[in-house]
């Protein structure tokens, strides 16, 4: 039997005469119908939000920390249809998709653990001032396609954790396993208080400009969220961007390539490259070039190998839609039009009967002004560049316009931790490729973002902060 999906408006299920089709990835076979939210459903769901969120603001953060508890349950327990949805919507392998599930898990066990407290910010003889944090209203999160659980999971659970509804738009690439999630979580939640809505560009743009919504949480590319930042301004919502990056990783001439190998592999790699931190610019050391390029082929050829078998242990698989696979074919199609070395990979047709693959591509020393160097590519293709002076590679990676994520390899943790100080990141990882950490704050600098997400910090913007003024 067909699995049916809904929009999720006060916990009610709602299908709708307008449905689309996701294309999986490993096969081209087209899934299931998914009903597409009309105006209608959107405006129902705002009121439902609002009309809930008069108790649901009232609540206490035990008892919402006690309710992410049961959420947590509740993923766990259907923890191996949502993975089986998520391999078919995203073409992940088992492996990446029981990590989108488990990580979703580990949020909302981490918020039941953590939120933000009751602090004294002033005290002396006439008063003490004591803050508080109170909730904004109903948040839109508006989603990406890449790990559709956990992108869209931290922004519900810290919007909830912190005492406000929330309304999830998944990817219309990957709608599925979002709207299952929410169905599943019917119940635990007064109504209106955890909804979804599937749809695309215009749905997101509507949420960016109902007065209804007091915050957005994006994330996506850098051109959308400079739309969703302009429109947000008009009802003065609060927001948070969480963009693109370009991330930069310097490996030196003393590192331990027997750490930095496999790691930057996976850095570059994992999930076919699709993350926003994937280590995207490698500049390796001159003086150890050859034999870093050498080893990273080996490796890459070795672990990252298609595996068309979903159940395959692999962190490999294809690009997610047909969109952002076009994109990554064109950069590698223009490595090969431009004569750069390709030194693993480079075939863009005909790499499997079916489906979005490419394969693994890296290319030795293109261009620092060729599109692979400039643009975020998010897909499995790494140019490798070299560097001799450390201001000079320092000067590289610091873009103008993108600063998510960086990572730096040496045996010399000084040396290590100098150079991850002047990178211009939100975040830098030494000795390891970059990881999140849903207890670390995670942000981009410059256009990679406007605030951030998770970690106690990340809560703060999900909230006012409220002074209450005592006498002496
Ligand atoms: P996208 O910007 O195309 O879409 C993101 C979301 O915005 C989707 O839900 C889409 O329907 C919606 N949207 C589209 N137009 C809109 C509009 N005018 N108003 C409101 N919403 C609108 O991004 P994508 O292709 O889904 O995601 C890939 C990008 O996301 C990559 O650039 C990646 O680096 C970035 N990303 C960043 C992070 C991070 O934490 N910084 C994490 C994951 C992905």
């Amino acid at each position: 039997m067909q699995p049916q999906f809904y929009n999720i408006v006060n916990d009610e299920l709602r299908s709708s005469k307008e449905t689309h089709r996701v294309t999986d990835p490993r096969t081209e076979e087209e899934l299931w119908e998914c009903p597409v939210a009309t105006a209608e459903d959107f405006e129902d769901a705002v009121t439902a939000a609002q009309q809930a969120f008069t108790k649901w603001s009232q609540t206490t953060v035990p008892e919402r920390q006690a309710l992410l508890i049961q959420l947590a349950d509740i993923l766990r327990a259907n923890a191996s249809e949502l993975a089986s949805i998520l391999m078919k919507e995203t073409g992940k392998s088992k492996i990446l998709a029981d990590i989108d599930v488990q990580a979703s898990v580990a949020q909302c066990l981490y918020y039941s653990q953590t939120a933000l407290q009751d602090e004294v910010q002033h005290e002396d003889t006439h008063s003490r001032v004591v803050a508080t944090h109170i909730p904004l209203g109903t948040v839109a999160a508006i989603c990406p396609w890449n790990f559709p659980l956990i992108l869209s999971n931290i922004k519900v659970v810290s919007a909830l954790v912190t005492g406000n509804c929330v309304i999830v738009k998944p990817s219309p690439s990957t709608p599925y396993a979002v709207m299952r999630w929410v169905e599943l979580s019917r119940g635990v939640l007064p109504p209106g208080v955890f909804q979804v809505l599937n749809g695309g560009a215009e749905l997101g743009a509507a949420m960016t400009a109902h007065p209804g919504i007091a915050k957005i949480s994006f994330t996506g590319t850098i051109a959308v969220g400079k739309k969703v930042m302009a429109a947000c301004a008009k009802t003065l919502k609060k927001v948070t961007l969480e963009l693109a990056g370009n991330d930069a990783c310097i490996v030196c001439d003393d590192a331990d390539l027997d750490v930095a190998v496999p790691a930057v592999a996976s850095g570059g790699f994992f999930n076919a490259g699709q993350v926003c931190v994937a280590s995207k610019r490698i500049y390796v050391h001159e003086s150890i070039y050859d034999e870093f390029l050498d080893r990273l082929v080996e490796v890459v050829e070795k672990q990252f190998a298609i595996q068309e078998d979903g159940l395959a242990p692999s962190v490999f698989g294809p690009v997610d839609n047909r969109v952002q696979y076009e994109v990554v074919k064109g950069i590698i199609e223009d490595c090969r039009n431009k004569g750069y070395k390709i030194v693993t990979g480079g075939k863009t047709e005909e790499v499997k009967g079916k489906g979005f693959w490419l394969p693994p591509t890296i290319v030795s020393r293109p261009p620092e002004e060729s599109l692979l160097v400039q643009e975020e590519q998010f897909g499995p293709v790494l140019p490798i560049l070299s560097w001799s002076d450390e201001d000079d590679v320092i000067k590289r990676s610091n873009l103008a316009n993108a600063g998510l994520g960086a990572s730096v390899y040496s045996s010399d943790l000084a040396r290590a931790e100098r150079i991850a100080r002047r990178l211009e990141a939100g975040g830098v990882w030494i000795n390891q490729f970059e990881r999140p950490n849903f207890g670390a704050y995670f942000s981009g600098i410059k256009d990679s973002g406007f605030g951030g997400e998770m970690g106690k910090q990340g809560l703060l913007s999900y909230a006012y902060t409220k002074c209450l003024h005592f006498p002496k």
